[in-house]
């Protein structure tokens, strides 16, 4: 039977998003632990577990059909695959930082300096477009040690707090790209296998939707009704119905993420009582 091919990161920061995006998506997938390559029982979905720096060349060869890679790898790799969607985890940025008592004026200082890093390729680029000459030495993990040991004069290297690179004597001064990680696919995938892309793609979007957003109960003064609705952008218009108690009625909507608070102040404002907040845990529209 025809399946579709996915590479994820065999253990590392993306393997578990990696692993519970599937899941979510209600793919089960059998022993999942200390396997090279697994398969679903209720999804033609066969799984490769590999190195992340691997997987951009394994799609772009057809040796996998679709994968789950950081945009910082993808675009390291520099292989001609296609992003289908960007997936929301694996947030991170890879900056330039310097030893915290370097005298740091601009991209400029980084003239003539050996910089440690193990992503050549995009910052090659960064420095060229600048106009900066400076000494790249690729090495393949524990960047931030490498000015503390006189291996380099500065690193470029992945962030998300910053506290590696406080904790090694660094101060982060530049970035070079923000990065998550993003589903990619093969270019020339026949339609078989498309149309089994198109429908994981389907229900990855429902499963990112509904993290977005939450669905609203909340217990109306009738007299209030129409104010409240109004406040309520809702998927069409809010459900309504009467409460036991005469006068009052119950209203059900979702409300997204970025405008939830603002929106929840105003409905108290505006009378709402008893308001519950419930996940959603699809949602297809
Ligand atoms: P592998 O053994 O698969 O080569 P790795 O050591 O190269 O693993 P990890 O450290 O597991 O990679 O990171 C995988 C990806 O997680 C990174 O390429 C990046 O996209 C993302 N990521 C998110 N936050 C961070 C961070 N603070 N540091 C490093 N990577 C991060
Ligand atoms: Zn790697």
């Amino acid at each position: 039977m025809m399946t579709l091919r996915i590479a994820i990161q065999k253990s590392g920061r993306l393997y578990e998003d990696s692993v519970t995006l599937l899941k979510e998506c209600g793919i089960d997938l059998r022993n999942v632990k200390d396997r090279l390559r697994t398969e679903s029982d209720n999804f033609p979905l066969e799984v490769f577990f590999l190195r992340d720096d691997d997987i951009p060349q394994y799609v772009e060869d057809g040796v996998a059909d679709i994968g789950i890679v950081g945009e910082n790898v993808l675009l390291e790799k520099n292989r001609d695959v296609e992003i289908v969607e960007k997936l929301g985890f694996g947030k991170c940025r890879l900056s330039i930082a310097v030893p915290r008592s370097m005298v740091y004026e601009g991209v400029a200082s980084l003239s003539g300096k050996k910089i440690a890093t193990s992503y050549p390729y995009l910052v090659a680029g960064y420095l060229q477009e600048r106009g900066v000459k400076a000494d790249i030495h690729e090495i393949s993990g524990s960047v931030e040690i490498a000015p503390g040991i006189g291996l380099a004069d500065v690193v470029a290297d992945l962030v998300s707090s910053g506290s590696t690179l406080f904790m090694n004597g660094l101060k982060e001064v530049e970035t070079i790209l923000q990065s998550q990680s993003v589903l990619i696919r093969n270019r020339n995938l026949d339609s078989d296998r498309m149309e089994l892309l198109n429908r994981l793609l389907f229900r990855v979007k429902a499963v990112k939707k509904a993290k977005r957003n939450k669905y609203v109960l909340l217990n109306a003064p009738n007299e209030k009704l129409q104010e409240i609705i109004s406040l309520l952008p809702g998927m069409k218009s809010p459900t309504v119905l009467p409460l036991a108690e005469s006068g009052w009625s119950s209203v059900h909507s979702v409300l997204s993420e970025d405008e939830f608070w603002d929106r929840i102040e105003k409905l108290k404002g505006a009378g709402a009582q008893g308001i519950l907040v419930i996940p959603i845990e699809k949602m297809v529209i």
